[in-house]
This record gives C-alpha cells, sequence and structure tokens, in this order.
C-alpha cells in the first residue's frame, strides 16, 4: 500500500551513514549537545546561508524560545496565521502573549498581508494591546509573502518570526527559506521535509546577539558560566543522535527535494480538471511538506479514497480562532472566513519522495475515478 510518508524506505537507503554517524556519537560519550551538533549546526546554516543555527529540542520550542526572549506581556499582540498547526499559536500564550489571529490567502494557504494590515490596525483602534511580533507560516512549504511582510513589520516595529516547520529546503527567488525574516524556526520532527528520529527543531538567524540569547535560553538563561542564570529559559537543548541523523540526512536533502517536486508535477498535470491543485507562489521552491489539494465534498472524497487504500489527512480540519484552548482570542466563526472556508476543503495527499511515478499515477487514478 502506498505510504503517505516513507521514513522506512529513506532508512534503507540511508542506513550506512544514519548507522555509522550514531555509532560515532555513541563511542564519543557526549549525547546532548557536543560535536555532532555543532557540526549539524554549521552544515545547517551553510546549507541555509544564515550567520547562526542553534538547534533545539523541538519546532515548537522553536518558535517559543525567541518570543520567550522578548519579555512579553498578555498586553503584546502577536499576529499569527488562524490556518496553522496549533504549535504556532501555542507558543504565543506559553510566552504570557496575546495572540491575534490573521486570514490566509486561499491561493497560498499562507497569511494574506491584507489582513495582516486590517488587524493591525483595529489592534491600534482598540488600544488595548501593543503590536510586536508576527509569526508568518510556511504553511506545506512554500515561502510566505515575506517581501510584503517584512515592510509590514518594518512600519510597524514589528519582530517576524518565520515558522519554517514545513519548508526547509523551500526558496523565495535565490534566497533559502531560513535566511529571509530576523529569525526563523524549523521543527525535526519525523515526518517533517527534514526529519530525525524523535524531537528536534532550530532557530536561524543573522543576528549575532539574538543567536547569543537563543543558546543561554536553551541552557536555562545561563549567563557567563553554568550556574550565572541572567534571564528565564527552558532546557531547549539537542539530542546529540538526532544531530547524527540529521547531517547524513542532509546530505540526500536536494536529491529528495527535487524528487518531491516530480511528484508534485504528477499530481498538477493530472487532477488540476477535477481539484483545486495548490497554487505555487512565482519565483520560488516548495519544500513540499504536504501536497494539499481542495474539493467541494472533501470529506466524501477522502472516504472514497480510504475505500481504494489511498491515505490523505486533513491539515487543519479546525482554524485555530475556533480552538476552544484559543477561541477567547477570536473573533468567532465567520471572523476569518477564508481560514474557515480552508479548513472545509483541504485534503493533502501522499507526499515523499520514493513515491513511484506509477504509485503517484495510481492515486490520481483514484481521484479521477471518484469524480466519475
Ligand atoms: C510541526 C509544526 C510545528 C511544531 O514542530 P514540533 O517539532 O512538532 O514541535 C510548528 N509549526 C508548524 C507549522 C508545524 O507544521
Amino acid at each position: 500500500m502506498v505510504q503517505f510518508i516513507d521514513l522506512k524506505t529513506q532508512y534503507a537507503r540511508l542506513k550506512s551513514s544514519i548507522d555509522a554517524n550514531i555509532a560515532e556519537v555513541l563511542d564519543g560519550g557526549q549525547y546532548i549537545l557536543g560535536p555532532a551538533v555543532t557540526r549539524f549546526e554549521s552544515e545547517l546554516s551553510d546549507y541555509l546561508n544564515v550567520k547562526h543555527t542553534i538547534s533545539v529540542s523541538s519546532g515548537t520550542d522553536a518558535i517559543f524560545m525567541p518570543l520567550l526572549a522578548m519579555e512579553l506581556t498578555p498586553a503584546d499582540a502577536v499576529f499569527v496565521p488562524s490556518f496553522t498547526y496549533t504549535a504556532t499559536a501555542e507558543a504565543i500564550l506559553l510566552a504570557h502573549a496575546t495572540p491575534v489571529f490573521v486570514d490566509v490567502d486561499p491561493a497560498t494557504f499562507n497569511i494574506d498581508p491584507e489582513s495582516l494590515r486590517e488587524q493591525i490596525a483595529a489592534v491600534r483602534r482598540d488600544g488595548k494591546l501593543t503590536p510586536r511580533a508576527l509569526i508568518a507560516v510556511d504553511l506545506f512549504g512554500q515561502p510566505a509573502d515575506y517581501h510584503a511582510l517584512n515592510a509590514i513589520a518594518r512600519a510597524e516595529g514589528l519582530f517576524v518570526i518565520g515558522d519554517a516547520a514545513q519548508s526547509i529546503g523551500g526558496k523565495s527567488g535565490n534566497a533559502m527559506i531560513g535566511s529571509l525574516t530576523d529569525c526563523t524556526a524549523t521543527s525535526f520532527y519525523p515526518s517533517k521535509p527534514l526529519g530525525c528520529y524523535g524531537d528536534g527543531g532550530a532557530i536561524m538567524t543573522d543576528d549575532d546577539k539574538l543567536a547569543d540569547v537563543m543558546r543561554s535560553v536553551r541552557a536555562h538563561g545561563q549567563g557567563s558560566h553554568r550556574y550565572d542564570v541572567v534571564r528565564v529559559g527552558i532546557n531547549g537543548r539537542m539530542d546529540s543522535i538526532q544531530a547524527a541523523v540529521l547531517s547524513a540526512k542532509l546530505e540526500v536533502f536536494e536529491d529528495e527535494l527535487v524528487a518531491r517536486e516530480r511528484v508534485a508535477r504528477i499530481y498538477d498535470e493530472r487532477l488540476a480538471s477535477v481539484v483545486t491543485v495548490p497554487a505555487r507562489v512565482e519565483n520560488s521552491r516548495s519544500a513540499w511538506a504536504q501536497y494539499t489539494i481542495q474539493a467541494d465534498d472533501r470529506d466524501g472524497l477522502q472516504k472514497s479514497l480510504a475505500a481504494r487504500q489511498i491515505p490523505s489527512m486533513i491539515f487543519y480540519a479546525c482554524p485555530m480562532h475556533l480552538q476552544p484552548a484559543y477561541e477567547m482570542h477570536g473573533g468567532g466563526r465567520g471572523s476569518l472566513p477564508v481560514s474557515e472556508l480552508m479548513s472545509a476543503r483541504v485534503l493533502s495527499l501522499p507526499m515523499n519522495p520514493y513515491l513511484g511515478d506509477d504509485e503517484v499515477h495510481a492515486i490520481c487514478d483514484g481521484i479521477l475515478a471518484h469524480f466519475g
């Protein structure tokens, strides 16, 4: 049966290098941070063309840590798209700030700069919150419109965090995602485009001072020596074994991105006549964390695919402004219509670099058969 995400085939391909890298960590005797993590950090910095990579415990922590360092209060507003994974919104509340949900662009699923302008203006009019930061999410792998977003952020004095949990490897023009914002957070959760064998994440920045602060936050707010605590931090460290796995996977990552694009092209060509295929952001490269179509009777389509042994997933069935945990910070149903519509229409199809063309065509056959 077709695999939605295929980590076993990837391991079979990389077994010798992954096993060797892990063995080196086991022999070396340092199991948290240490040389394997330092090596991976410099490899990722080179790949992304950024000055600093700080490896951390998860993607969620990578979003949370820069917010924590800002020492925010409930009177501070952090703008975030409503159509995202819960971790993006959660980090804001854990950092004691108030999330302000923003609508998305139906073509790209990413934060809509026009809706952001409106929400900032509404917050300023209301006068209760101070706009402080923006978290832009590169949903499903394509970059958010950083050109427009950075311009708004500059004019409004907002700190910009990119949530690149799904988009590492993607590009905007010739610039790698990771180099486009004040700081970028990513996740190495196993099913992400670049995944490890546990939890992991990273923060990328060109700002020397911010990088130092992030290294301090990662180590419980440590100052110049281990028992000097200069700020509130967390245990945000990465395991050495995860870095060892990631170094091995980074070697074939570009090749895997090409394979993801091959799969996406087949879907594009065969499915555009029956469903809404994902619009491609001009002059960019997607990491294709997900290939997400839109359909009117999404639930009916998913059932009929399941009956044909074709796995599919719904990311995300409920926008954040309607989630029970966050709804008190949102405007209720109808307030962010595009996010609500996307939640009802999206369906993600099997996407991984190890899908054969024949498998992708069989999935397309199943979808076309559903539409008769
Ligand atoms: C996966 C994901 C996260 C969280 O990453 P973890 O490593 O699971 O903590 C955050 N944001 C988005 C958009 C994600 O897809």
